[in-house]
């Protein structure tokens, strides 16, 4: 455990470490953007002279500009706070988790935690989360038909072998879970880190997501959260509100490239076409229609599911964690964002985890996981050469040297791309005190602070 002045310290740092980044990111934009009217400005000039090549040369010199400063942009409005956020939260658990870890055992002791809600999970497939779920699969064709028809769904992948592991999987799941209604799984080929559920048992999974899964708990962890959703209603709960029905309409465009993710990510779309602000509302607004208590059932539920289909169920905690603190995938817009890392979340997650009764070889990873991994390599060389190939908005000038080395590529923790105003490192824990905290000191769980 923590003193109050240890905590107060380390919260304090990380908030200078915030600003300190925002400001340096800031900065950085600005430069690009001087020198992004400077190149434009001289291409004004010798325009009417000058030949092919040194056109071409200027072109591809304002488009790398350009993108420049939209990274520089993104990173300081959003990746940094959001990392930050992030930070924030783990030390909210490190405070907090003692005393709910007393509180857990105590619980555990007395036996009253077998009158928790859904705490009946031996009865799972028997008992009933919410009546009328076959009343939802008709919403979620139509839900289908309409993102098909505007364009919102990403292409499917089609490699056989993946589609047949995750379809598997997910019917696994789906069979140790409270669904009643047949499941749809597809495969979307995305880089996006995205799983969604559509009404009525419409499962869609992002190529992405299984890119950034280490194990097979994690992949069934996320959908057995996904199923969750489906099972409980929770979209036909929310589109009774007019207002989340209006966002999602007046949102169709932006979703459709959230969907889809473009070239370099909605985020940096937004940042040369609209600036900010625009970007920043939208999600702020659709954030506010994913209710953080549909999360929270989301998540006890698809522990259990995960658990029940014989699975380590903090394999979701693990994913949901990793997506929190790889900056990159911060920046990336998909699952992560529709699912923020509150505190509540994790202590609630854990708290299931502790109450589910011990099952010894729960799965964490299989060699059919590692053969599909091995499949989407080749699916992702492909994508990634065709997106190359293909016209962009944002770099329409074609057979440009790559823009200077990124400042960031997915998977790095944002303290590396921010150095700190003193040289130190972020303030870590010492690693012996992680134990006392609580948390399963084997679970690599979300208690780690730096990584
Ligand atoms: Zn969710």
């Amino acid at each position: 455990m923590f003193s109050e002045a240890e905590i107060n310290l380390m919260r304090q740092a990380l908030k200078n470490r915030r600003e300190y980044c925002v400001k340096q990111f800031k900065q950085r934009a600005a430069e690009y953007d001087a020198q992004l009217k400077q190149s434009q400005s001289q291409l004004k000039q010798v325009s009417a002279t000058s030949g092919d090549s040194e056109r071409h040369n200027l072109h591809c010199n304002i488009q790398n500009l350009r993108a420049q400063k939209g990274n520089a942009e993104l990173i300081a409005q959003k990746a940094i706070p959001i990392a930050y956020d992030n930070k924030q939260a783990k030390l909210e658990l490190l405070e907090k988790w003692p005393d709910q870890y007393q509180r857990i055992r105590a619980e555990l002791a007395d036996g009253s935690y077998r009158k928790r809600r859904w705490g009946d999970v031996q009865d799972i497939g028997f008992r009933e989360i919410e009546p009328g779920q076959e009343k939802d699969i008709k919403s979620g064709q139509k839900a289908v038909e309409q993102m098909k028809k505007l364009g919102m769904m990403p292409r499917e992948v089609e490699n056989q072998a993946i589609v047949d592991y995750v379809t598997d999987l997910a019917e696994k799941v789906a069979a140790h879970s409270d669904l009643h209604i047949p499941l749809h799984v597809t495969v979307l080929n995305s880089k996006e880190v995205n799983a969604f559920a559509l009404p009525g048992g419409y499962l869609f999974i992002e190529r992405g997501l299984l890119d950034a899964a280490d194990d097979e708990s994690e992949v069934a962890g996320v959908i057995a959260h996904e199923i969750a959703h489906d099972v409980a209603r929770h979209a036909h709960k929310l589109m009774k509100k007019a207002t989340i029905a209006e966002i999602f309409y007046t949102g169709a465009e932006v979703a459709a490239m959230i969907l889809t993710g473009g070239a370099a990510g909605i985020g940096t779309y937004y940042a040369l076409q609209y600036g900010f602000s625009g970007l920043g509302l939208m999600l702020d607004l659709k954030l506010l229609g994913v209710s953080r208590e549909y999360e929270l059932e989301a998540d006890t539920l698809g522990i259990q599911y995960a658990w029940n289909a014989g699975y380590d169920p903090s394999g979701f905690v693990r994913f949901f964690d990793k997506m929190a603190t790889r900056e990159g995938y911060v920046v990336g817009i998909g699952w992560f964002h529709d699912h923020p890392p509150f505190y509540d979340r994790m202590v609630n997650a854990e708290r299931e985890i502790m109450f589910l009764p011990k099952k010894p070889q729960l799965a964490v990873q299989s060699s059919a996981f590692e053969q599909m991994k091995k499949e989407l390599a080749g699916v992702k060389q492909k994508a990634d050469q065709e997106q190359k190939d293909k016209p962009s908005l944002l770099m329409p000038e074609k057979g440009c040297p790559a823009p200077q080395a990124a400042e960031y590529k997915p998977g790095m923790q944002i303290d590396s791309i921010c150095a700190a105003p003193d040289g130190q490192p972020a303030p870590a824990p010492p690693s012996k005190q992680k134990t006392k905290s609580g948390i399963r000191p084997e679970g690599q769980s979300f208690v780690q602070y730096t990584r």
